[in-house]
């Protein structure tokens, strides 16, 4: 495991005990049942720090069970829950033969987030994004992200010859800062407002050396080793958003970052129209493309079907309004400024990620608020009602975000009451469906408006839907086509609807994290290899990074669900036989208060279990006796509880 840094060697040594225990928890399962506590944020959203000061790194259960204690076991690693797939072989990947083009999604193809996708040819390879994924508490307790795994770069450094960024959302950006120098700190391309995403969220990185970043424009052509890459500007909620097009000698790769289409109806307009066409004129070999919302049929609702319904609010609404969006809905931020602006009222901006944009958009020259526009909150009260519009975090129902203190009255300015109106510009991620919900209710108590997506377009993804997904692959007409950026099941809907426009499919290619692709003989042949770049996840955890927290995480999971149980017996070494009574400790499991009767008898097994395994064994041996009462123990709890707590033996030897 690489820890990044003050990880004390205490917490290290907690964290091989807790696997040490695990060996004794054979028989535990992980059905996740609990409601989810922790919040999805979309994938763009900068609220979250990433460097929050890290507790105790991973399970610190202490352990005081004698003399002949042994650390020095591996413990076999499972991985997390989570959809099962064909297990393939991790072993050497032979080497790219001249003249064929490999490609290998490191991640991004199992899940909506931590995208990141290499294309190599001869002696170079192109990297294209380095996003991490929000994680739920349900499948990771305490993990803060996850990251694709980048030792496939890694141990081909000398090749890397760029990373490419698409556009500034975290789930294409978020991973920079902790695999910039893994991978040899490539020079990065992008366009502006990328570029100022990046650096500003560097910012919250000191100890990361200063990146090498190039801005780009639209139309643009680099040379990239023997590699030219063109790029072009796509449709998305963050404006500099692009794709790339790599030139190869067997033909171009498209490949489209995060994307939908402006369109009228469903008729495209001519500004994708002559991107589109002068795309579909090149030789294209393969077509990479996103899935987040290929589930839904037909066309998107355009972005300006949104301005227009949220402009028509901004002006009609009589009381104050208070819009919840995503900080990553940046253009639509922007356009509620402006509009707001256009109709003499003042906005309030609530929350560090919707305040960050708003800077972010200043310093890229995107939008420049007249004097005075934007006020302090607390100057609210300042202004008639009808002239105050609060843009705020926290549509998602989060917790200490700050629509959520409006409702639930912890405001410190922002006092809400009969006459304002909310309007909830977003749609509800899934996960976020109980915490929405709290989140209305709590509105609905001051008798204030409501507006949502389900009663008017006041949201719009920044994701084509299937019918504009379509188009643009037809327009591309490359021979090859990978569905990427979304879950497994989005990518097999993706394909479906490629085989609907035609593409045969043997010319389809539905891959998992790591699979390496290959297009050889003058782009004849399109190659699965058997072998897989490696994929297991990197988790963020506190200040440590690294894959193999699966066992920290399966800890977390149990004592979530069913609470720990501490025994702790002592034993005379001579006679093998229990001192005094074993004490009994136990978190999360059951009231021990009113369970003296569960008490009494499980201290009579641990009795009879030390007992009967240590008499006559000399020396005695205290590992063998702990799995046997951690086996005897976890049997009778589940047994009388139907619960299976973390059991955990400590034998003193006396
Ligand atoms: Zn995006």
């Amino acid at each position: 495991m690489i820890r990044q840094n003050n990880q004390s060697p205490k917490e290290k040594g907690g964290e091989r005990e807790s696997q040490t225990i695990n060996q004794n928890q054979k028989s535990h399962h992980f059905n996740s049942r609990k409601p989810n506590p922790r919040h999805r944020t979309h994938s763009g959203d900068t609220s979250r720090s990433p460097q929050r000061p890290a507790g105790p790194g991973g399970s610190t259960h202490k352990r005081n069970d004698g003399p002949k204690r042994s650390f020095g076991k591996q413990s076999h690693h499972r991985r997390p829950p989570q959809a099962s797939k064909p297990s393939k072989n991790h072993k050497t990947i032979p080497p790219l033969k001249k003249g064929d083009i490999r490609i290998i999604p490191l991640g991004g193809v199992e899940e909506v987030g931590k995208n990141m996708t290499v294309i190599e040819y001869d002696d170079d390879i192109l990297i294209f994004d380095a996003g991490f994924q929000f994680v739920t508490e349900e499948d990771a307790p305490g993990i803060d992200y996850i990251l694709p795994n980048t030792k496939y770069l890694e141990e081909r450094k000398d090749k890397i010859r760029g990373l490419i960024i698409t556009h500034g959302h975290l789930d294409h950006i978020g991973g920079i800062p902790y695999l910039i120098e893994k991978i040899g700190s490539p020079t990065m391309y992008c366009r502006n407002l990328t570029a100022i995403m990046i650096q500003k969220r560097m910012e919250e990185f000191p100890t990361v050396p200063t990146l090498d970043i190039k801005v780009v424009e639209p139309e643009e052509k680099i040379r990239l080793g023997k590699l030219s890459v063109k790029f072009f500007p796509v449709t998305h909620s963050i404006p500099d958003s692009m794709g790339a097009s790599i030139e190869t000698p067997q033909g171009n790769i498209v490949i489209t970052g995060d994307l939908k289409l402006e369109h009228d109806e469903g008729v495209p307009s001519e500004k994708e129209e002559e991107v589109w066409g002068e795309i579909g004129k090149n030789k294209n070999i393969l077509f990479i493309a996103d899935s987040t919302n290929v589930e839904r049929p037909g066309f998107s609702i355009p972005e300006k079907n949104i301005y227009r319904n949220i402009g028509e609010i901004i002006k009609n609404t009589k009381g104050r309004l208070i819009i919840g969006t995503f900080a990553s809905q940046f253009a639509r931020m922007i356009n509620i400024i402006e509009t707001a602006e256009k109709h003499n009222k003042k906005i309030i901006t609530e929350g560090r990620s919707i305040k960050t944009n708003i800077e972010i958009a200043r310093i890229a020259g995107i939008y420049k608020p007249k004097e005075g526009t934007i006020i302090p909150v607390d100057q609210i009260d300042n202004y008639s009602p009808d002239r105050i519009v609060v843009i705020a975090t926290g549509a998602q129902g989060e917790e200490f975000a700050a629509l959520m203190r409006m409702a639930n009255k912890t405001h410190k300015y922002i006092k809400l009451n009969k006459r304002d109106t909310v309007v909830l510009s977003s749609s509800v991620i899934p996960g976020n469906e109980i915490s929405v919900q709290k989140l209305k209710d709590n509105l609905y108590r001051h008798d204030l408006k409501i507006i949502h997506y389900r009663v008017s377009d006041v949201h719009s993804t920044g994701h084509g839907n299937a019918g504009e997904l379509a188009w643009i692959n037809k327009k591309v007409g490359a021979k090859y086509f990978m569905p990427a950026y979304g879950f497994h099941s989005m990518l097999k809907v993706h394909a479906e609807v490629a085989r609907s426009i035609g593409m045969l499919d043997k010319d389809i290619i539905v891959p998992d994290n790591g699979t390496v692709i290959e297009i050889r003989d003058n782009g004849e042949k399109l190659v699965t290899l058997k072998e897989l770049a490696p994929s297991n996840p990197i988790m963020v955890d506190g200040f440590s990074i690294g894959d193999q927290q699966e066992v920290v995480l399966r800890d977390r999971q149990m004592l979530a669900q069913d609470g720990m149980f501490v025994v702790i017996a002592s034993i005379d070494v001579k006679t093998g036989k229990v001192k005094k009574s074993p004490d009994i400790i136990s978190r999360g499991f059951v009231y021990l208060r009113e369970s003296q009767d569960l008490l009494k008898e499980a201290r009579v097994i641990i009795k009879k279990t030390i007992e009967t395994n240590a008499s006559g064994m000399h020396p005695i041996n205290f590992e063998y006796i702990k799995n046997n009462l951690s086996d005897n123990i976890s049997r009778f709890l589940f047994q009388k509880t139907n619960k299976k707590p973390i059991v955990i033996p400590v034998i003193l030897g006396v």
